[in-house]
């Protein structure tokens, strides 16, 4: 609002109206989400907004998923197998990520404190054990609110908000569908 004011006070008429056209249309110059697993239903975006990573742009959460599963697929090589069947890695953190919207954080926080804590796991199905085992899910909650306590108040009432609810109900055999 402050540079439209300026700008018609300063040059007016025609002149002013192209020069407010070209800072409303450099202000809102868009980009799109390259993320092919971009679950927005707006794939363009505020220019500002967005993460620049080599010539591509992103949502902040979309990049945020991408960086997580290409830390989980590493953590596995490196820790867990070094040669799993790529394809069967893939689409069960896919299938975890995806269709079941567990966090990438989540499950790449799981992994890490498999690795931490020499629990086994050598096939990528493990994963899915991963996401159901309750000391994961706990330390996962009590790290959430840790870290939260570092730059905001927690209000007493707010526990319930890092459970990770959808999980609890089912079995293996639901979760593998
Ligand atoms: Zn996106």
């Amino acid at each position: 609002m402050r540079s439209y004011l300026l700008i018609n006070h300063s040059i007016g008429g025609t002149e002013g109206a192209t020069a407010l056209l070209k800072f409303n249309m450099r202000n809102q110059s868009t980009v799109t989400c390259k993320y092919s697993g971009c679950l927005h239903l707006e794939k363009t975006l505020d220019k500002e907004q967005a993460i620049k990573s080599g010539n591509s742009y992103y949502h902040p959460d979309c990049f945020q998923t991408k960086e997580d599963i290409k830390k989980i697929i590493d953590l596995f090589k490196n820790h867990v197998n070094p040669n799993p069947v790529y394809s069967t890695l893939q689409s069960v953190i896919k299938n975890i990520v995806f269709t079941k919207g567990l966090g990438s954080d989540f499950l790449l926080f799981g992994l890490q404190y498999y690795i931490d804590h020499k629990i086994p796991l050598n096939y990528p199905q493990g994963l899915y054990y991963v996401i159901q085992n309750k000391q994961v899910l706990d330390a996962y909650n009590k790290s959430k609110v840790k870290n939260m306590k570092g730059n905001i108040e927690i209000k007493e009432d707010s526990g319930s908000e890092f459970t990770h609810v959808p999980i609890q109900n089912k079995s293996f055999a639901d979760i593998i569908k």
